[in-house]
């Protein structure tokens, strides 16, 4: 379809969550006028365990002038963490993972991280934000994306469409964006949340086991709970008749260092269960469109990347766009580059990993 009307903003983004809300916060730092067009209202979490590091999302929020915002929700900074190896019950203390210049980790409920980060960007400067708008289909000039439609008919028209739509996302689906690379989902996740647990130290750490083909991770967070979470094969997956918190109970007696402080916490809510799904990484970009977040690149979350790769993606799309302006070829090519560069390397390590965690003891 060919269409010559005016744009309305520099850009419409779809979807904001993690990828969206930061992508809406750094383009609206640059005088942008923004558009965000999510199908829900975010009010609520989404399936999703939640650490993230100093040098990634902590780092984003710190410069997005949001992460007083953050730490308000009382999740602790996680300046240590410990890694039991192979059944061992005990471990040192380590320094946090990728700790930036902040210099620690932070583990925020989905349920407080998402309307928070979707509260504080739609008040922004130059951000635009309508929930309850499911974009149905993409406006082409030529083969360029010029806007969009959303479920109400309205057209939104911008020389750049951002899909941070997830991974089911509509923008990557009408685009016809090229799987670049791609592998079967191998794991099942469960995780729940449990209050009162006993850290070692006397102060909250993220704590990591691998045994054999299995994590176990513990992500002290806010509210007073920690998330505890386990990674298995998908073939070990619970059924979906099984106890959940048995489940769990189990696997973490399967770890020595987590099993009989889990049966002196005390659980809160139920098991939240995430089958495998697949790897990929789609083309990150082309004429009038950009994908950010898990619409272009989505890896097993064992590794627990997903958000860190999500903010770094939407920096690189930022500086892309400030050199090149929204839409243009330079500018889709500069950001496949610059989102190659924050994305390949752990993808491609949580990817090959995924099959048999016990590479990480070796
Ligand atoms: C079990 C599990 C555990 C995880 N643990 C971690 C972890 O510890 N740390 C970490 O960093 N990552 C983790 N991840 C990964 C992380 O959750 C994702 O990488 C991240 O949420 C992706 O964010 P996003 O904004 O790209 O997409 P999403 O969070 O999927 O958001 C997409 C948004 O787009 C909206 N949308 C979709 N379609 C449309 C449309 N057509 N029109 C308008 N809006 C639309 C949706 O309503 C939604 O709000 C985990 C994932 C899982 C499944």
């Amino acid at each position: 379809m060919h269409d010559d009307a005016a744009p309305d903003w520099d850009v419409v983004v779809v979807g904001g969550r993690v990828a969206g809300a930061l992508t809406a916060a750094r383009l609206a730092g640059q005088g942008l006028n923004i558009l965000v067009l999510d199908s829900v209202e975010i009010t609520s979490g989404t399936i999703s365990t939640h650490f993230f590091r100093g040098d990634g999302l902590v780092r984003s929020l710190a410069e997005l002038g949001l992460l007083d915002a953050v730490l308000a929700t009382g999740a602790p900074p996680l300046r240590a963490q410990r890694f039991y190896a192979d059944g061992a019950a005990r471990a040192p203390r380590e320094a946090a993972q990728e700790p930036g210049d902040a210099g620690y980790c932070l583990s925020v409920r989905r349920a407080a991280l998402d309307p928070l980060l979707a509260r504080c960007v739609a008040g922004m400067p130059g951000v635009t934000w309508h929930g309850r708008r499911r974009v149905v289909d993409l406006i082409w000039q030529g083969d360029a994306v010029v806007g969009v439609r959303d479920v109400t008919g309205a057209e939104h028209r911008a020389p750049l469409v951002v899909g941070a739509d997830g991974r089911r996302s509509t923008v990557a689906r009408i685009v016809g964006s090229p799987v670049e690379q791609y592998s079967d989902g191998a794991r099942f996740m469960g995780y729940l949340y449990v209050s009162g647990w006993d850290f070692p130290a006397g102060e909250p750490e993220a704590e990591f086991s691998v045994r054999g083909n299995e994590i176990a991770y513990v992500f002290p967070s806010d509210g007073g709970t920690a998330c505890v979470a386990a990674s298995v094969a998908a073939g070990r997956a619970p059924s979906p008749g099984d106890d959940g918190e048995r489940w769990l109970r189990q696997r973490l007696r399967h770890h020595p260092a987590f099993g009989p402080r889990a049966e002196r916490a005390r659980v809160v809510g139920r098991l939240v269960r995430a089958p495998a799904t697949p790897d990929y990484i789609r083309q990150g970009a082309g004429l009038g469109w950009a994908l950010v977040g898990d619409a272009g690149a989505h890896q097993d979350p064992w590794s627990g990347f997903g958000m860190d790769t999500a903010a770094r993606q939407a920096d690189a799309l930022a500086a892309a766009i400030a050199v090149h302006g929204p839409g243009t070829a330079a500018m889709a090519e500069t950001y496949q580059a610059a989102r190659d560069r924050v994305t390949l390397e752990r993808w491609t390590f949580t990817v090959k990993t995924s099959g048999d965690l016990s590479v990480l003891l070796s």
